[in-house]
């Protein structure tokens, strides 16, 4: 007899995980399927974490090195860099991690099987622990496809694990590569690029686009693109790579500037970061008949049902950003939704972010993204120049940006370069989940001295009130 459940995840990334926990919260007989051997998928174990660790290492590498005799902090003898140590404390967070969502999987009931997860009819789970193996065979009334994404390459330069790589090799060189070529300054790039300069690779970031940090507004994305130029990446926008070959592992990468010019580098690596696409992981057999669209993601109504009765989709495999955030909120709203309950997330109101020095982060509409709807806006400024904490913590770089209906001041988006960018920017996402206006976040109490102060000025600065600027 098949083992049956309420419901079975397959996938345990941010997006399965927790749909798994938030199931079994509700009553459901719930079980997981995950093909590798821990859980968290690529935000845990390859992604998110990870590069955070890496982020936070090479931050304290380059701080030693250039800023702290700023301080006053004298670092007697040469500042040396130990590349195993840290990939061992990169590796033990993850670890703390992943081993986390299994034991937050032991304390909700959730029945974890490790294997390939294949759904041959709704209703119907097969795991297979190795290739060929006899399938396990599992029930269920609801399936959730949380199966997640993949990188993509160029078609000229198909990644080989050693030259040419992903983000996942690019979070365990062995070595510190001497000279790499990063194509494309989204996320990854941005934060990829980031950690090997830090730690002394001569970088080259090459978008095909007019600016780094795209998702963001030009202003933003030129503080940024100032400030990691001064970590010593290089950029060059408006470029695009023709051309990658590897002899004697070396890469020699050719490339063309929309004003003509020509650029070839040799690189010992040459990081893929030109995104990701939506993957299926095997889950999903033609014969299913799962409707995917244009860009291969699963196709799901506002109840992440897919086009099978039964299944569910959610996370990265379906449409909106591919950030763990949204997947968690998916995971979330779709299984509330199926224990009949009102789930709903707000694609609109989905915090972007770049986790570099200083970081980008961003919620709702841009400046220039509101004008291109041709809304009337009215935009504030403040600079990190003139708050106290700032200049008082080395954050001084960047600044924040209200944006805000003209007629009625409601906010409807915010950006912010600084190094605590991440944090500072949940306080604009709840102004705006609430519907509030720029005029009632410049009234609100903020902490003195603190970085957030920056916010409150930059709504008050929509009205031009801004006490010190
Ligand atoms: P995934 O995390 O991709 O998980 C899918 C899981 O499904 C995987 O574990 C996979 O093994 C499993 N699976 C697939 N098919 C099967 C099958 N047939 N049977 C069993 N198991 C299967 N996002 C952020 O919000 N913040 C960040 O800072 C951030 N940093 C990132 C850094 C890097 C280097 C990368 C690559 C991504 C980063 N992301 C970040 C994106 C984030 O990792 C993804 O958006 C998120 O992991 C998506 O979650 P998910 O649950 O949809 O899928
Ligand atoms: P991305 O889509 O964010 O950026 C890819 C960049 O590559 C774009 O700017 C694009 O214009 C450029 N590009 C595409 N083709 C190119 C070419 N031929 N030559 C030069 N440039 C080219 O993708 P990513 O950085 O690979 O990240 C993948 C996904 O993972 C994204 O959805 C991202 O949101 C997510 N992620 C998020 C974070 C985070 O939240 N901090 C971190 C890492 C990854």
């Amino acid at each position: 007899m098949p083992s049956s459940f309420d419901l079975i995840v397959i996938g345990s990334g941010p997006g399965g995980y927790v749909a798994a926990i938030r199931a079994a919260q509700l009553g459901l007989k719930t079980a997981i399927v995950e093909k590798y051997k821990t859980l968290g998928g690529v935000c845990l174990n390859v992604g998110c974490i990870p590069s955070k660790a890496l982020l936070n290492s090479s931050h304290h590498f380059a701080f030693a090195k250039h800023g702290a005799e700023e301080h006053g902090v004298v670092i007697e003898g040469k500042v040396s860099l130990n590349l195993p140590a840290m990939l061992r404390r990169k590796e033990k967070t993850v670890q703390q991690l992943t081993g986390g969502v299994a034991f937050l999987m032991r304390k909700n009931k959730v029945t974890v099987f490790q294997g390939h997860g294949t759904v041959p009819e709704a209703g119907r789970v097969q795991v297979r622990k190795a290739e060929g193996a006899e399938p396990e065979e599992l029930e269920a009334r609801h399936i959730v496809l949380a199966t997640g994404s993949v990188p993509v390459a160029l078609p000229f330069a198909q990644p080989d694990g050693q030259v040419v790589v992903t983000s996942t090799e690019a979070l365990s060189f062995d070595a510190v590569p001497p000279r790499m070529v990063v194509i494309g300054a989204g996320a990854i790039g941005l934060e990829l690029g980031s950690v090997w300069a830090r730690l002394g690779t001569s970088v080259d970031v090459v978008e095909f686009l007019p600016r780094i940090a795209a998702g963001f507004d030009p202003d933003i994305s030129a503080s940024l693109q100032r400030s990691l130029e001064k970590e010593g990446l290089r950029f060059h926008v408006d470029t695009k790579v023709t051309e990658v070959t590897v002899a004697d592992k070396v890469a020699t990468v050719r490339a063309a500037a929309k004003d003509g010019k020509e650029f070839t580098w040799e690189a010992e690596r040459v990081l893929m970061a030109v995104g990701r696409k939506p993957s299926l992981g095997g889950a999903a057999p033609d014969s299913l008949g799962l409707a995917v669209d244009e860009k291969g993601r699963i196709k799901v109504d506002h109840h992440f049902k897919t086009n099978v009765p039964g299944i569910y989709a959610i996370g990265d495999v379906i449409h909106g950003p591919m950030l763990a955030h949204k997947a968690e909120e998916d995971g979330v709203a779709c299984v509330e939704l199926i224990a009949g309950k009102a789930g709903h997330v707000n694609y609109d109101l989905v915090p972007n972010i770049i986790y570099t020095h200083p970081e980008a982060a961003g919620v709702g509409l841009g400046e220039e993204g509101a004008k291109a709807q041709n809304l009337a806006v009215k935009v504030g400024k403040f600079p990190f120049k003139a708050n106290g904490r700032a200049l008082a913590s080395d954050s001084a770089d960047g600044f924040v940006k209200i944006i805000a209906d003209a007629k009625t001041d409601k906010m409807l988006g915010a950006q912010i370069v600084s190094p605590a960018a991440s944090e500072l920017i949940a306080e604009c996402v709840s102004v705006m989940e609430f519907g509030g206006s720029a005029e009632d976040l410049g009234r609100t109490c903020h902490g003195h001295p603190t970085l957030s102060e920056a916010v409150k000025e930059a709504a008050l600065a929509v009205d031009g009130r801004a006490i010190h600027a």
